[in-house]
């Protein structure tokens, strides 16, 4: 398993996976954690919580430029990223009782009532593009629900996964309340037979996604999966352009285009067409890839050379398929997984830019004439994760948004996640929510309780 700088290219540190003897042993030693973790209470599980939150801010500078290193993103958005995991660990201190307390409910029975109860450990199989935010989303409402947690990270940002076990470990958490596995994919499925492990969440591809919700449902295991989107962004006649050119040239570089939600197509009115490929295009040429160490950086490498080349072969395929290539397309000479702010414009259904998820900074332009078809160009895709409108019409705004097949819908603004908001999506998106109250009642047992 290989930390490789995505900047240099060069190698960072080989670590070597653990054999099945070692992952077993640690699953025991989760399991039998749990079993005492579950009887903590919240005030005690929300104090160590907050010092996690503590732990991540006096650590941040560090954890961003590990961020940097391994997977190549800019130090500021490294230091937002661990700011925005402390905030998670906060929140879930503060509300998880809240969330999970005893709700009454008037039956035939004396006295009954709706209970939480953890599940035990739970597996969270994890990708490189936030490397501490897709965690601790994960990890801070599940250990305050009483849960434990078993981390697989993705194989290339083993520095990160070994950071946040030893995050909780500085903050007080028992040993074993969060233990990382430095185990590649193929082991994966011994793991979630493993009968210590009570449910699995995965964030990443599809096929990844397919694989590991198979094997849990094999074994009859709960899972929550967020996978990829190609987020369809309408910009409908009336939008206010300058701004909607802003948000949508923000939200399709963030994390160097390697989110997935972000803005991935962006369906457009025709009368504005002309004018929002020219205001796209001019900032997108304003870009700066470069060192994520470097200030005036705008944005980073690609995480991995190989991710880079995915992404070439799908802005070449567009292209050859009849998309109009605006600016970029180029893989730059020298070292780094480097890939230029693209624009492609003329993208139509059954191009790749269309069709598939582009997972890097390469924008995909498509006409619409109007609103009916802006919506079924949205839709007309497998994934359904976030969408985002642009209008200065609220009423219009939603009763289009609810018309589109996707887990969020954003007025004016890009898709984000938010601790206080349910996140996940639908159709190949994935199915369960992160997040809010709706992410900390994933994994617990809803227990009906009953007095004659
Ligand atoms: P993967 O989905 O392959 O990796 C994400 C995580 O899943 C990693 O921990 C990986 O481990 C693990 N994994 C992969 N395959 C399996 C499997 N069969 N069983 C168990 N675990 C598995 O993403 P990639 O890094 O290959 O990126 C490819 C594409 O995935 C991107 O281009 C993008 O479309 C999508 N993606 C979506 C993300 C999102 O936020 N929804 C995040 C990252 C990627 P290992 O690293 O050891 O293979």
């Amino acid at each position: 398993m290989k930390s490789i700088n995505p900047h240099s290219g060069e190698l960072i540190r080989a670590y070597d996976p653990q054999d099945d003897a070692e992952v077993k042993r640690l699953l025991a030693e989760a399991d039998a954690v749990s079993r005492e973790w579950r009887k903590s209470g919240f005030a005690d599980r929300a104090q160590l919580m907050k010092r996690a939150g503590g732990v991540l801010r006096e650590r941040k500078q560090e954890l961003a430029a590990l961020m940097a290193d391994e997977m190549g993103k800019v130090l500021r958005d490294g230091e937002a990223e661990v700011e925005k995991c402390a905030g998670c660990c906060d929140y879930y201190a503060d509300n998880a009782q809240r969330f999970l307390a005893n709700e009454p409910v008037e039956s035939d029975a004396e006295d009954s009532y709706i209970a939480y109860d953890p599940l035990g450990a739970v597996l969270a199989v994890m990708p490189w593009n936030f490397p501490f935010w897709q965690v601790f989303r994960f990890a801070a409402p599940a250990l305050m629900a009483g849960n434990v947690g078993v981390l697989k990270h993705a194989s290339n940002v083993s520095g990160c996964a070994l950071a946040i076990q030893d995050i909780f470990e500085a903050a007080g958490f028992p040993r074993h309340a969060f233990t990382t596995l430095l185990a590649g994919s193929a082991s994966i499925e011994g793991v979630i037979r493993n009968p210590a492990i009570k449910a699995v969440t995965l964030t990443g591809s599809s096929p990844a996604g397919r694989s590991v919700a198979g094997i849990a449902g094999s074994e009859l295991k709960k899972a929550v999966l967020e996978l990829g989107g190609s987020d369809a962004y309408l910009v409908l006649d009336d939008a206010d352009l300058e701004m909607a050119v802003d948000v949508c040239v923000k939200s399709r570089l963030i994390n160097a285009g390697q989110s997935c939600i972000a803005a991935k197509r962006f369906i457009v009115a025709k009368s504005l067409l002309p004018a929002f490929e020219q205001g796209f295009v001019e900032r997108f040429k304003r870009i700066r890839a470069g060192d994520p160490h470097d200030p005036q950086s705008d944005i980073g490498p690609m995480a991995r050379a190989d991710l880079r080349d995915e992404v070439h072969r799908q802005v070449r395929d567009s292209i050859g398929q009849g998309a109009r290539l605006l600016c970029g397309g180029e893989v730059p000479g020298g070292a780094g997984a480097y890939y230029p702010a693209t624009v492609l414009s003329g993208v139509r259904p059954g191009m790749t830019a269309f069709d598939e998820e582009i997972f890097g900074p390469v924008a995909a332009i498509i006409e619409a004439a109007d609103e009916e078809q802006a919506i079924a160009l949205a839709n007309q895709s497998p994934f359904g994760l976030g969408a985002a409108l642009f209008t200065r019409d609220k009423a219009r705004a939603d009763r289009i948004a609810r018309r589109i097949e996707a887990g969020s819908v954003f007025v004016n603004a890009f898709v984000k996640s938010d601790v206080r908001l349910p996140f996940g999506g639908v159709k190949q998106s994935g199915f369960g929510r992160e997040l809010s109250w709706f992410g900390i009642r994933e994994f617990v047992n809803v227990k009906t309780m009953y007095h004659a």
